[in-house]
């Protein structure tokens, strides 16, 4: 009996990647087969996004797709929590379920496509499937947020922070490294909140007691010896200690931490975490603690309400905190918000020229900070290597959202090295640089 196939859509954050993840190594691991068509596949799994309305189309699409060219569709991820939505539009679906539900899109694929036994296909990698490249990998370390932002609505899908065991992430961090990942990508609504609803529990790992706090675990985590990136953090004073360790060089100089605006009345209407906080005065002390500390940040521009002098406050906001990389959106309605109803939406002409001034502001900031760093040394790692040469990130530059290193010639090197080069040019986005090791 030869085994069936899953075909598989990963649509969303690198939090659904990781639920997707997660689902297909439980799904190798009992033999079944991962097809990249839809004629080859016995059925199709879609891993849906609900953040904004945009995504939510996408996902209603590629469930239509899936349909039309294979016709057995299973649909997990953060719109299952709106099943009638889907219903509606594809009553054809087999199975909805919320994000993060491995065990039930794992028993309706048993439902409609039982496991043929063989015991050599459950022959997995110890690190499980993974869909990123060999040398970098998310390690997601909760679910789900204690949070209610007036303008998300992902605890309404993903429900209340629910942290892994710390021993469990740990795990997982040494299977990814023993395996030859370079970087881990620590992701989860609120990193910062890390454990917070273990009571910040200790398990042991290597011998040892180790707390499920968001600082021992990072202090862990710089043991492996791999870059470990921190994303989705929020200023709180506690982050201060971790900062410490990226001076330490423990884990990488980079905080991945979305303010989404800078004026106090407007981060609480937004309900932010941490809304209260001096957030210029925090990525002071950041920078006195680790001067060399890359900061990434989004924002959301237009929220309902925001006045013209608010707007400017946040321009004079970039200005002051001069981050490295920073997106910006223009805000849009995601149905179940509760920031629908508030008062005074700002027009959409008015928002889109918010956004450009904005990124205008931001870009001439990244661009000077790029430059600044021309004629240092410092260690990137290989991504690519194409015919010019080799394509690398530093330190500075989380994939898929930072920018990157380009090393024209440098076609010796090989995807996951780690190498020292000299920065020669800058552009507002990526950098270009010669290797100084062999
Ligand atoms: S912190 Fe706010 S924006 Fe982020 S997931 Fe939680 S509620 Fe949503």
């Amino acid at each position: 009996m030869s085994n069936p196939k899953v075909g598989f859509i990963s649509l969303g954050c690198p939090k659904a990647l990781v639920d997707s993840e997660q689902i297909l190594t439980r799904l190798r691991s009992e033999g079944y087969l991962v097809s990249p068509n839809y004629q080859e596949s016995d059925l199709v799994v879609v891993n849906t996004c609900g953040f904004i309305d945009a995504a939510v189309e996408e996902s209603l699409d590629s469930i239509g797709e899936a349909l039309a060219e294979n016709g057995k569709v299973i649909v997990t991820g953060c719109l299952g929590a709106r099943q009638d939505e889907i219903l509606a539009r594809h009553p054809q679906v087999l199975k909805i379920t919320g994000a993060h539900a491995t065990d039930e899109v794992v028993d309706a694929v048993h439902e409609h496509l039982p496991p043929a036994h063989n015991p050599f296909t459950s022959l997995i990698p110890p690190q499980g499937i993974k869909l990123t490249p060999q040398h970098y990998a998310y390690l997601k370390i909760s679910e789900g947020c204690n949070h209610r932002c007036s303008f998300c609505i992902i605890p309404s899908m993903r429900g209340d922070l629910v942290s892994r065991p710390v021993d469990d992430v740990l795990q997982e961090a040494e299977k990814l490294a023993e395996a030859g990942v370079k970087e881990l990508l620590v992701v989860s609504q609120d990193t910062s909140a890390y454990g917070l609803d273990l009571r910040y529990q200790s398990r042991r790992w290597r011998g040892r007691e180790v707390s499920s706090r968001f600082y021992d675990l990072a202090a862990a985590l710089g043991e492996l010896g791999i870059w470990v990136r921190m994303h989705y953090v929020y200023p709180y004073p506690h982050v201060d200690e971790v900062v410490s360790l990226m001076a330490e060089g423990k884990v990488l100089p980079y905080l991945d931490i979305p303010f989404q605006h800078a004026d106090s009345r407007i981060l609480k209407l937004m309900k932010r975490p941490a809304a209260a906080e001096n957030n210029l005065q925090r990525i002071k002390t950041w920078r006195e603690i680790c001067p060399d500390m890359t900061i990434r940040s989004t924002f959301i521009v237009g929220f309902p309400g925001e006045t013209e002098q608010e707007f400017e406050s946040l321009l004079e906001f970039l200005s002051e905190a001069q981050m490295d990389r920073v997106g910006c959106f223009a805000y849009s309605p995601v149905k179940g918000a509760a920031a629908n109803q508030f008062a005074d939406p700002v027009p959409e002409q008015l928002k889109q020229e918010r956004l450009e001034r904005f990124m205008a502001h931001q870009a001439q900031i990244s661009a000077d900070r790029l430059q600044k760093r021309v004629g240092k040394t410092e260690m990137v790692l290989v991504d690519e290597v194409v015919e010019e040469g080799a394509v690398a990130r530093s330190k500075a530059d989380a994939p898929e959202i930072d920018g990157q290193v380009f090393i024209d010639g440098a076609t010796h090197l090989r995807v996951g090295d780690f190498v020292e080069v000299e920065l020669e040019e800058a552009d507002e986005h990526d950098l270009w640089a010669r290797c100084t090791s062999a």
